[in-house]
């Protein structure tokens, strides 16, 4: 659940979208144009911005989705973004996710489909372990962060390409940092996960995968030590 903006002028869809968002457990600031909008980010902490393209000039000046998107993405590079668009305006939609809209959707569109994306892109943004911000721009280049619930981690403002088992390895090795994690209990853990590319979950299996975080975490604050006939250790790299 999150604190979302809702910038849509359309007053009966603004209104129908606040109450499904509020129904579905966020709370929502509504606002109808861009300048209520920058007003929002400004004074209030937001997690989430549903953000219609198509918005009325404000006094005459013309500050329609892309100007707001813009304008977020220069001060609140975290923020995830959901856009709407017109249906079937193409240039709008790439316009919108080159100014670094994390999703868009086209008008219409299923309220069920528009809470599930948000949530997916929720979930995304989130960086919760090692104390991460979503509005932190500066976060060190060597600093790992992980997802404890989704196949995700970034190494500084950089998301990791993992794939499920190797997530899974490094949440495991991360929760028993500096000890060491028999490989019986990673071979225990991938047991119950769908094998990946033909990989078994035989102890060479793990080496390979153990070999591939390795590399990933290159330049991380993080090495894999391995400890002769016991297993492996994640331990904290002096910098
Ligand atoms: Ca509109």
């Amino acid at each position: 659940m999150a604190h979302l903006l809702l910038v849509e002028d359309d007053e009966l869809l603004r209104d129908g979208l606040c109450a499904q968002l509020m129904h579905a457990g966020h709370t929502v600031e509504a606002v109808s144009d861009g300048d209520q909008a920058h007003r929002v980010l400004e004074a209030t902490r937001i997690e989430g911005v549903v953000l219609d393209l198509g918005l009325p000039l404000v006094r005459g000046v013309a500050m329609d989705g892309i100007v707001v998107l813009r304008w977020i993405r220069q001060r609140l590079p975290h923020l995830p973004v959901l856009i709407l668009t017109a249906r079937d305006d193409i240039d709008d939609r790439v316009q919108g996710l080159n100014a670094g809209a994390d999703d868009y959707l086209t008008k219409p569109f299923e309220m069920a489909e528009l809470l599930a994306r948000l949530a997916a892109m929720l979930r995304r943004s989130r960086m919760p372990a090692f104390g991460g911000n979503l509005q932190n721009d500066d976060e060190p280049q060597h600093r790992l962060r992980i997802d404890p619930q989704l196949p995700v981690a970034w190494l500084g403002n950089d998301a990791m390409e993992l794939t499920h088992r190797e997530w899974s390895l490094l949440t495991l090795l991360l929760k028993q940092l500096g000890q060491v994690v028999s490989r019986e209990e990673v071979l225990a853990l991938w047991q119950h996960q769908a094998p990946e590319g033909g990989a078994g979950s035989s102890s060479n299996a793990l080496e390979v995968y153990v070999h591939r975080l390795r590399r990933k975490l290159q330049g991380s604050e993080f090495t894999i030590r391995n400890v002769r006939g016991l297993g492996y250790m994640l331990e904290l790299t002096a910098l």
